[in-house]
This record gives structure tokens, sequence and C-alpha cells, in this order.
């Protein structure tokens, strides 16, 4: 963490929590903000220039071990279950050691797209020691998986057994902390999402991908069962926690925790007011994290994002991983979304991608958002040449670059990393 202070200036600063300010310095002590505001009220040491200064970027869902398939997988009308067939193939021949080694690889690309806390999915723990010694915060979440028993038993034993290597201080005090993701309804018998319900741990499934779950839950058959049978991995005596997606984190008491729900595609309208965080029996924390250019990437049904934030619900964002995304800036999957639809205002994008996640990571007291007082973790982002009326124009109408991260107020990429 930086000591002393340092002032930086910009063409604009983006505060997420109030208004872009134009000509604008963001003030650090001891590595957290203490003023945002005009600089023509204050003194500065960097002048950035023609740049933005966001809060840094939160990724709520990736797979950082996961690479880019080689081949064909890159074909943008491939299925889900065709693809899961790849993950499958790559994640059996991948070494623990090479999961690792990707990983350490793309926490380093997240960091460089201006993410200073993303949420990671992981095999037992495969990507700790990555995202624990970045400068990020993030949760990992180790994977629970299987139907059938023993496999179920087999990676629960994993998950718990990492999370009992992780040293108790770096669980409470540290920039990374533990979590637990039973995979997913076609891909995870009930009792592992109670058991992880009943840990007290952040946890994070994916949820509601494809109408092929959808069946699956509904009649017990379909091309998700023909794929988990062609690898193994059905169970004859598999029973769903219940017909819809959404029993697998509102039935009973799954509903005591917190769940960040990956995708979410096919949740049932009738269903999202169970999104809203005042449903929420005692405080627990619901959201949703929508990756865009891999949901457009299967050819999936509209996401519903915009109806679920018009019904109270939180919507994050998330790259997913290198496999079925181009890359881990969050800055472009927002960009994405602004191209595709304009209508939605820049505001709310750059608050699906800062703060909404941090919200939902239990993080937003400390970053996600320029404000005295949080962290100084935030991204430097190029702007175009050009004048406009909405600033958030300039941040989304643009393929200029994250050019630094700044994480606890030290630069961390970028051409200011050891000033
Ligand atoms: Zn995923």
């Amino acid at each position: 963490m930086r000591r002393g202070t340092l002032s930086l200036r910009a063409r604009y600063v983006f505060p997420v929590e109030s208004p872009p300010i134009a000509d604008a310095c963001v003030t650090i002590q001891e590595g957290r903000i203490a003023s945002v505001g005009p600089a023509s009220e204050r003194s500065w040491d960097i002048d950035l220039g023609n740049v933005a200064i966001v809060p840094g970027f939160v990724n709520a869902h990736t797979h950082l071990e996961l690479d880019p398939f080689e081949n064909e997988c890159t074909d943008p009308g491939l299925g889900l279950v065709d693809w899961l067939k790849q993950v499958t193939m790559q994640r059996r021949s991948t070494p623990e050691s090479a999961l690792q080694d990707a990983a350490k690889r793309h926490v380093r690309l997240a960091v460089e797209a201006g993410t200073t806390l993303l949420a990671d999915v992981t095999t037992a723990g495969s990507s700790w020691s990555a995202v624990a010694s970045a400068p990020l915060r993030g949760v990992v979440f180790a994977e629970m998986l299987g139907l059938k028993r023993d496999r179920g038993l087999q990676t629960s034993h994993s998950a718990w057994q990492w999370i009992g290597s992780v040293p108790r201080e770096a669980q409470v005090a540290g920039c990374a902390r533990p979590g637990l993701s039973p995979h997913a309804p076609y891909s995870t018998a009930g009792w592992l999402y109670h058991k992880a319900a009943s840990s007290r741990l952040p946890l994070t499934t994916h949820l509601a991908e494809s109408p092929e779950e959808l069946r699956l839950l509904e009649s017990h058959d379909g091309p998700m069962r023909d794929f988990l049978e062609s690898i193994g991995a059905w169970d004859e005596d598999w029973e769903p926690i219940g017909p819809r997606p959404s029993d697998y984190i509102r039935k009973g008491e799954l509903r005591n925790a917190d769940w960040l729900v990956a995708h979410g595609t096919y949740l049932d309208p009738e269903d999202f007011w169970q999104f809203r965080p005042e449903a929420a029996p005692d405080g627990q924390r619901v959201a949703v994290a929508y990756c865009p250019r891999t949901h457009a990437r299967f050819g999936h049904a509209p996401h519903p994002y915009r109806t679920l934030l018009e019904r109270g619900a939180i919507v994050c964002v998330g790259t997913d991983s290198l496999a079925s995304t181009p890359s881990l800036s969050v800055l472009e999957e927002i960009r994405f979304l602004h191209a595709r639809d304009q209508s939605v205002p820049g505001a709310l994008l750059l608050a699906m991608g800062t703060l909404f996640g941090a919200w939902a990571l239990r993080a937003d007291t400390t970053t996600g958002s320029l404000k005295p007082g949080k962290s100084a973790d935030l991204a430097v982002v190029d702007l175009p040449d050009r004048d406009e009326a909405d600033p958030f124009s300039l941040l989304l109408d643009s393929d200029q670059s994250v050019s630094s991260t700044m994480f606890e107020g030290d630069f961390v990429a970028g051409p200011w990393t050891h000033a």
C-alpha cells in the first residue's frame, strides 16, 4: 500500500456513485481515496492527460485456470453441450501444475485489464496462489461437482481440504478469500448444494444457463443427459432439488446463503422477485453475473438483465474464461453491451462492471466506486481525441484500452507502475 499522498489529474473521473467530473483530480492518501473533485480546486502530482479514471473493474465470473481452446471451440455457433465436452476433455488432460500456470498468466491479464476484484471458480483451489499473490482482491471458489455420490464426495473432500489449508488470517484479513461453487444443477447433486450452503462461505453456481439444463430438471432427459451418460457422469437415481433452477438457491435452507449466480439466462421471470435484495430473509446477497460475450457466442435467448435490473435485482458483469470469451476485460464486456443496446445508460453499465460486483462479493464498503475512505483501486482508461455531450460515450464508444491499474494506491500495471 502506498504511503503518503498522491494526486492524479484526468480529463474525466467517473466515481460511479455520483456523476462524472470533467477535468478532475483524485487524491490518494495511505492507499485510500482522500478526495475526488474538480482539478481547479486542488493541486496534482501527476497529470494523466486525456484519460478517464474509473473504479477498478470487478470481474464477477471467471475461470482463470482455463486456456483458450486451440481449434474449433472458437466457432460462434458451437452449442453449450458441445463446448462442455471440450472443456471436460481439456480438464481431464491438463495436469494440476498447468492449471496453476494458466491461472498465473491469466490473473496478470486481468490486472492489466483494470481488474481489482474478481470471482474465480477453480478446481480445489488451483488458482489460489495466483490470486492471493496478485495485486487485486479475489474470492476463489472451489468447485464441487458430481451427480454420482463417489464423485461428489471426492470433489467435496478436495474443496474442503483446500479450504482447511488456507491460513485463517488470510481468510479473514487477506485480499483473497475462499468460497465454494457447486458447479451447476445438471452436474452437481443436491446434497452438495446443501453442504455448500451450510458452510457460511461465499457461494457461486452456474444456473439456468441453457434450455438443455431446464429440460433435464423438468423431465430428466435430453441432450444434457446424453452428454452426462457419454462421459460416465449420469446417475440413474438422481433427483433434482426441484424442477426450476431457482430451487437450487431459494429452496429451504439454501436461502440462508449468499449466491452469486453465473449466467441465469433462462431464469423464469416469475422468479425474478426473489433476486431483489429485500427478498433475502436475513440480509443474504443474491446477484446474477452476466457474461455478455460468452452469452452471445452460444446463441442463447436474449439475456434478461434489463428486466432483472428493472425488478430490483443486482446484475454484475463477468467475462467467463478465455475458453469462451476473447479477453478478461470487463470494460470490453460493457462496451459490447453498449454497442448492442445504446438505450442502457452508460452509468448503469459502469456500475454493473464495478460497484454491483463489489456488492455481490461483499466488498462494496472497500471498493467498487471512487469515494473518500474506500481503497484506491482504480483503472485509467485512455480516451479518444474528441468531444461528446455524454462523457460515458467517450468511455464506451471507443476501443482505447486500460493504460494503468492501481490497487490500494499503488500502480500495479502501466507506465507508472514503479513511480
Ligand atoms: Zn463459468
